[in-house]
């Protein structure tokens, strides 16, 4: 008993002389127009200001009308060495600056930044297939259809996320895709990051090189350099699957209860080439409400199997099922996507319970529905699953900082997207404080039922959430050491202010 105090303080205390180490206080921050005119007058061709054509076009150029801000410049770097010369620059004069992947978070100053320097990762967009070594090699500005796009000809797949227009952002975060049953999340299937450091030094983090700091980017998000390129391991396959998206009307919903409770606990975990996101929404305007999910099973196949047949056994509207590539998966993903829309999202975690999934969506439905008069309202209730195959994948290939193999107890783990779009951002202050405090509600259900898991995935996370503390303490610890390690100076927590950062003591 005792040992165990001891050893709880002393790491209490060496994280507070670590987090202390790094937040002491600096000489205050340069003005953006400064860090921008020295850019400039280093790398002219690759800054670009205010009222400038490509300016315009970048500088608020994200999946949701949350994140735009007005940066003093947008930097594009087509290589890595410009990327390592501006953040020496930066350093120098204590500039600020945000690194955008595909600009998918929600959360403002994730990846935009008011008043600072715009790094666009655009550029970047090499991808190099090494087929022998089972990996491709991508630039960080590359989306994900761009990457699918590449390989399918080859009949490769990468463990990515599905839809066509997300960016790299989920490799230092988590990361769900089609092949995540078999292969474990995005994060474990990174062979190397290849990074700037805060002092402009290139690095290769990797299994056998510096792998205290491979093993923190997967999770620790933008804490702890620049990525500017990915080794992904690729995976062979026969060129087709068989998947698309199955809607199901309201009228079914206590059956598609039962199946996304099936999904979660029996066909993920027991044939690990299924995959499906099992998701419901909501529109305002015409009061509608459907689960709409999608469904692959990751073989060359032209029906659904019997384990995932009772997709089709519940009374559905429609189907987009076909025989296709991972390719033709992600395009249909994204054709279907809200853009542009102010966005708040929540995400928590439970163990799978039928009762609780269940009554988690009807709340939720409700409380959307009462908001019916938001203009442009649709609401989005995802639940997808961690299986426990999924963790012992992230385990066998090295381990992440997700902290999720302490908890496992061999049930699969749901986490719960809870995804509110709408027109006017003027709505956001009211319609957040609601939203959060509506899953603080199911939180607290979940937690009376005996059923809440602490982890919140970075990727998922919303505004305010605190993704990178629920890795938990012994993590946390160990991600600070790993951030003074590399970046003495707290530059990647001082400068770079946006998005998930390291939690303070
Ligand atoms: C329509 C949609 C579909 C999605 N589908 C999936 C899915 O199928 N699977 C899944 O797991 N997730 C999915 N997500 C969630 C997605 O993984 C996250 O939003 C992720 O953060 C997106 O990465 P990005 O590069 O597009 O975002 P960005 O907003 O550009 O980046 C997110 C964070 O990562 C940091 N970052 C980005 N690139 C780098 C880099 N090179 N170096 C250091 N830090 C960096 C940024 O600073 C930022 O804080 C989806 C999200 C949306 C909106």
């Amino acid at each position: 008993m005792r040992a165990t105090t001891v050893s709880i303080v002393a790491l209490t205390s060496a994280f507070a002389a670590l987090t202390s180490a790094l937040t002491t206080a600096r000489p205050p921050t340069s003005s953006g127009q400064t860090c921008c005119r020295a850019l400039k007058a280093v790398l002219p061709d690759d800054t670009f200001i205010p009222n400038s054509t490509v300016y315009t076009a970048e500088y608020q150029n994200f999946w949701s009308s949350t994140e735009d801000l007005n940066p003093a410049c947008v930097f594009l770097p087509n290589t890595t060495k410009k990327v390592a010369r501006a953040v020496q620059l930066f350093t120098r004069l204590n500039c600020q600056w945000a690194i955008r992947g595909g600009g998918h978070s929600p959360i403002p100053g994730a990846a935009n930044i008011d008043g600072g320097v715009l790094i666009g990762t655009n550029h970047l967009n090499a991808i190099d297939i090494n087929h022998k070594q089972g990996y491709v090699r991508v630039g960080a500005g590359n989306r994900l259809g761009a990457v699918y796009n590449a390989l399918d000809p080859h009949n490769l797949v990468p463990i990515v996320g599905r839809y066509e227009d997300v960016g790299l952002g989920l490799a230092v975060g988590a990361g769900f895709s089609y092949l995540t049953n078999r292969e474990g999340l995005t994060i474990d299937n990174v062979l190397n990051y290849e990074v700037v450091l805060a002092n402009g030094k290139v690095v290769n983090a990797n299994k056998n090189s510096h792998s205290d700091l491979f093993w923190a980017l997967k999770g620790g998000n933008n804490n702890f350099g620049i990525v500017t390129h990915f080794h992904l391991k690729t995976f062979p396959y026969n060129g087709t699957v068989y998947g698309g998206n199955i809607i199901h009307p309201e009228s079914a919903f206590d059956q598609v209860a039962d199946l996304f409770y099936d999904y979660h606990t029996h066909q993920a975990v027991d044939d690990v080439l299924t995959h499906a996101m099992p998701s419901y929404n909501y529109i305002g305007a015409t009061d509608v409400a459907r689960a709409e999910s999608l469904v692959v099973y990751n073989a060359p196949v032209d029906e659904l199997p019997p384990i995932l047949q009772p997709w089709l056994e519940v009374p559905y509207q429609n189907d987009t099922l076909s025989r296709r590539t991972y390719g033709s998966l992600a395009r249909e993903q994204g054709d279907g996507i809200f853009n542009g829309l102010a966005v708040d999202q929540r995400l928590f975690s439970v163990y799978a319970d039928r009762e609780f999934l269940k009554v988690a969506w009807e709340i939720y439905l409700q409380w959307l529905r009462d908001r019916r008069d938001v203009p442009g309202l649709v609401g989005v209730h995802v639940p997808m699953p961690i299986t426990p195959n999924q963790i012992a994948q992230g385990v066998a290939k090295g381990g992440n900082a997700l902290g999720l193999e302490s908890t496992d107890n061999g049930k699969s783990i749901v986490v719960i997207l809870m995804l509110l779009n709408f027109n006017n951002l003027e709505d956001l202050p009211r319609l957040r404080a609601e939203h959060n405090a509506l899953m603080e509600s199911l939180v607290d259900l979940a937690k009376q039922r005996g059923v809440y898991h602490p982890y919140i995935m970075l990727t998922y996370s919303g505004a305010g959430q605190e993704a990178i503390a629920s890795y938990g303490s012994k993590n946390v610890a160990r991600l600070w050491k790993t951030a003074k390690a590399y970046d003495p100076t707290g530059v990647f927590q001082r400068l770079v202010p946006g998005g998930q950062k390291l939690p303070r003591a």
